[in-house]
């Protein structure tokens, strides 16, 4: 006997003109764009698209559709925030249906929050649409869950680089609090400063710790490196592994690590 299928869900309407559609783009790969974003990228008619957003999900966009690029390109400075929010409320203004395509989530760092309340005290109505978080798509390119309940209470996303004039995360705390309560730790933009992350968590992590390190993570060009916190800053000068990474700290890569042993090898995907 069939089971009846449940009615098919209606879609939300489109973004409309004089709107901004804030539009998570993924880790890069474009099959894992939501429905939803797919269905927003396809509607806009002016689209700024930050330097991690791949080609693969530009081509969700209509052939029609203006596409700026908003970030660092060629070695050029990115473009200042301050700029960018006048370009969204602009175009937004002038009736655009105005798409702004963040790599990831737009809530997860990259200053989705700021651009929301910018759009909102100039009175343009603004949506989000979520997408996969990189730290979550370098779990997934590990095979590695980040709340393996054997080995960790739960994960932080934590970032390598605080804004002007704040003093950042206290390294050594965090990795003590990490070590206490068994959190996985997840690092963005964690490359640039590895000096001061690295001493840091050694003062409140065993230097056994398994860490990984993945690269460019769901796009053809995915690498990763697995190693001990102790060895991480000989691991990332030795594998030659940039940004984009992000880097995983914890016992959830026990099983993983161990396999590594004892090259601490690069595994391209
Ligand atoms: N909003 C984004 C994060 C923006 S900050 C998100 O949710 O993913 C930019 C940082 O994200 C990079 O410096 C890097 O640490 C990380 N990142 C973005 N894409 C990545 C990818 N494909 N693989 C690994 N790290 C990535």
């Amino acid at each position: 006997m069939h089971t009846p299928r449940p009615t098919p869900h209606a879609p939300s309407p489109l973004p409309q003109p004089g709107t901004v559609t804030l539009v998570g783009a993924g880790p890069g790969d474009p099959e894992l764009l939501t429905f939803k974003a797919v269905r927003a990228i396809g509607a806009a008619t002016v689209l700024l698209v930050d330097d991690l957003v791949g080609d693969g999900v530009l081509a969700c966009a209509s052939h029609t559709a203006r596409i700026v690029h908003v970030g660092k390109r060629g070695g050029c400075r990115s473009t200042s925030q301050a700029f960018i929010d006048k370009l969204m409320i602009a175009a937004a203004r002038a009736g655009e249906v105005v798409v702004r395509l963040k790599g990831g989530d737009p809530f997860i760092f990259g200053r989705g929050g700021e651009e929301v309340e910018h759009l909102q005290a100039a009175g343009i109505p603004v949506q989000v649409i979520n997408g996969i978080t990189a730290g979550l798509a370098a779990a997934t390119a590990l095979g590695v869950p980040l709340t393996h309940r054997d080995h960790a209470h739960g994960v932080v996303f934590v970032t390598g680089h605080a804004k002007p004039g704040d003093a950042g995360t206290d390294w050594a705390q965090l990795a003590a609090t990490a070590h206490q309560a068994r959190l996985t730790l997840v690092i963005y933009m964690g490359i640039a400063g590895i000096a001061s992350i690295h001493s840091g968590l050694l003062r409140g992590l065993p230097a056994h710790t398994p860490v990984a390190v993945v690269h460019s993570a769901s796009l053809p060009a995915q690498r990763h490196a697995l190693g001990t916190l102790g060895g991480l800053r000989d691991l990332l000068a030795r594998e030659g592994l940039g940004s984009p990474a992000v880097i995983v700290v914890g016992d959830v890569l026990r099983g993983l690590a161990a396999a590594a042993e004892p090259s601490q090898k690069t595994c391209a995907a």
